[in-house]
């Protein structure tokens, strides 16, 4: 979803995108550096589709059985919130547009 950002510490512009309480972060996808937090409540006024899965951690393979939720980001937003709510991270996956 964003490449444009180099992580400090690793260099790589591979990011994550990872719910965690009520935050929203873009972590790094090789060393797991946070790099960009800002707060989840900013996001939902998005209609882009995301596929929200348990995270695995930094650069794991994501499994079809860790979904949690998929579809436009305002319609799963109670869902990733109340799974986020315990700390569990959540990764959120931009599904492509058509
Ligand atoms: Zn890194």
């Amino acid at each position: 979803m964003n490449n444009m950002l180099a992580c400090p510490s690793c260099g790589l512009d591979e990011t994550e995108s990872i719910v965690h309480f009520d935050s929203y972060i873009l972590r790094c996808a090789a060393c797991g550096e946070a790099i960009v937090a800002t707060s989840f409540m900013a996001m939902l006024e998005s209609d882009h589709a995301f596929s929200a899965f348990a995270d695995p951690g930094p650069g794991k393979h994501l499994a079809p059985e860790m979904l949690i939720a998929r579809g436009p980001l305002r319609q799963i937003a109670t869902t990733i919130s109340g799974a986020a709510s315990n700390g569990t991270l959540i990764r959120l996956i931009p599904e492509p547009k058509d």
